[in-house]
């Protein structure tokens, strides 16, 4: 099948997913055209150079437990490229306390200072819930989490007296690299990829996280600064959609279109 004769699809957004959906729609032989509101591709697994710095959009790891995005990795010939992330020890100052940071459930928390006994004994509290994530949940498949997904991470920790547990060793961490608010997130992220990071690891690539949607976005054909407003099916088959470029309403046909944007987003 040529590409000429091929269906033409538009992906919406070239984030790791479109850019990955875009990549294995063109090895099967699909037109592809990927309409990005910004100007660089890569969504939040991407990086933005600001005042000369290079800073990370959202991602900075692919852990070993993304199994799909390490076979990409390795289809792109990108594995060489790939390093584990650097064992550097992270400080957090909470309240005038400096402490080292434990990521994940280690058992060296068991003597730590911060916690008291009470603290500790609460601890073994997690361990039936991270046993079940890690052995009941596809860390790459969210929604097989459902069942931690009732209530924030605040709640899920002081439901179970873990207020200085989450305050010393989790918020530094959600907060220290994400920006997050243990208010808006949900115990499946935490409990999921702590049960699945131990004995695992996290990589980056030696060019920096963006290198993955660089490489993908350099092989697909790729139309940046077109916002798509709206998009509406045709009787005779096929998508018309609507975007702006260059402060322009434009129009474009397409035999399928995907959706590679968060929900309102469009
Ligand atoms: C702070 C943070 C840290 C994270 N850390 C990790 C990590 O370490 N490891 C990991 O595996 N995951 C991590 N994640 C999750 C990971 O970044 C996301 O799951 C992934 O990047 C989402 O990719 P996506 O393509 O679905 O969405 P996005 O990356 O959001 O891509 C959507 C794209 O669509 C574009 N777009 C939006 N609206 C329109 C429109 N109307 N028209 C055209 N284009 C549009 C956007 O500009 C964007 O480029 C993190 C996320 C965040 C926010």
């Amino acid at each position: 099948m040529t590409c000429s004769s091929a269906k033409n699809v538009t992906i919406i957004g070239a984030g790791l997913a479109g850019l990955t959906a875009g990549h294995l729609l063109s090895k099967n032989g699909f037109c592809v055209t990927l309409l990005e509101a910004e100007n660089l591709p890569g969504g939040r697994m991407s990086e933005r150079q600001i005042n000369g710095l290079r800073l990370n959009t959202g991602a900075r790891w692919i852990y070993s437990f993304s199994h799909e995005i390490l076979d990409l990795v390795k289809q792109l010939d990108l594995l060489k490229h790939l390093q584990a992330a650097p064992k550097v020890p992270v400080f957090a100052d909470v309240g005038g306390r400096t402490f080292k940071l434990r990521f994940g459930p280690d058992p060296r928390l068991f003597f730590d200072s911060l916690l008291t006994p009470t603290d500790k004994l609460r601890c073994l509290s997690l361990i039936p819930d991270l046993l079940r994530a890690r052995f009941r949940v596809n860390p790459n498949q969210l929604l097989t989490a459902e069942q931690f997904d009732s209530e924030s991470l605040t709640q899920y920790f002081a439901k179970k007296g873990l207020v200085r547990y989450a305050k010393y060793f989790v918020e530094p961490i959600f907060r220290g690299a994400r920006c997050w608010n243990l208010a808006d997130i949900s115990p499946a992220f935490f409990l999921t990829t702590g049960a699945h990071m131990v004995g695992g690891h996290a990589y980056t690539f030696d060019q920096g996280i963006g290198l993955l949607s660089r490489t993908l976005s350099s092989r697909l054909n790729l139309v940046y600064g077109a916002r798509v407003q709206d998009l509406v099916r045709l009787r005779s088959g096929g998508c018309r959609i609507r975007y702006t470029y260059n402060g322009q309403l434009v129009y474009r046909e397409a035999d399928l279109v995907l959706c590679a944007v968060e929900g309102t987003h469009l």
